[in-house]
């Protein structure tokens, strides 16, 4: 038996795969009988943006001031965390955004506050292979930018989701999403949803 109200985030640099390692974990538990709802950070953020007609798309939102980001940000975590109450609850979001101003913390104090996270989990995989997921996805306007670069962000995300476990006490599972082993990410991530 799982407790109701756990609270399960999950982050990654864009192109990791990890609304793909959700996906496979939800279905995982489905069949288990295991009651996950998978919520999208981006997407309450990005509601309130296209309203506003701040951007047309999701990844132009990264790039909008720092403070108008903080503003979704804020109301993103106050919907997400009036309906996760008593729901068991995955959230699919990011430890750190890169904007034009450096690199933005996805969840500052007053979000974690909102949300109390019992695990933070990191998908990461090497950065060449996030750099071809990258160049592969026509979905997403991902940002160009080199392995180096994405190696610092990841290794950037580490070092931020130290002090989200120091705010909360919760754990830090690190879940790699490699090339042509993503059933084993997913079992990864399971193990820490059940
Ligand atoms: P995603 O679909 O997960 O790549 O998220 C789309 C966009 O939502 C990101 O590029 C960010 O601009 C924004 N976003 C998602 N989660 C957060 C967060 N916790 N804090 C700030 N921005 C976020
Ligand atoms: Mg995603």
């Amino acid at each position: 038996m799982i407790e109701l109200g756990k609270k399960v985030v999950v982050t990654g640099v864009p192109g990791v795969g990890k609304t793909t390692v959700i996906n496979g974990a939800m279905e995982r538990l489905a069949a288990e009988g295991v009651a996950y709802e998978a919520v999208n950070f981006g997407t309450f953020m990005f509601d309130v943006a296209r309203k506003e007609s701040l951007v047309s798309n999701r990844d132009e939102m990264r790039k909008l001031g720092k403070d108008v980001q903080k503003r979704l940000q804020q109301a993103a975590a106050s919907e997400i965390a009036a309906m996760s109450a008593d729901a068991n609850i995955i959230i699919d979001t990011h430890s750190s955004v890169k904007t034009p101003a450096g690199f933005l913390a996805g969840l500052p104090e007053w979000v974690l506050r909102e949300l109390m996270p019992d695990v933070v989990v990191l998908v990461e995989t090497d950065p060449d292979q996030i750099l071809m997921r990258r160049l592969g996805d026509a979905s997403r306007v991902r940002d160009m930018e080199g392995a180096r670069a994405i190696a610092e962000h990841q290794e950037f995300n580490r070092a931020v989701s130290a002090a989200y476990a120091m705010y909360t006490g919760c754990t830090i599972k690190i879940v790699r999403n490699e090339n042509f082993l993503l059933e084993r990410g997913i079992d990864d991530l399971v193990d820490v949803l059940r």
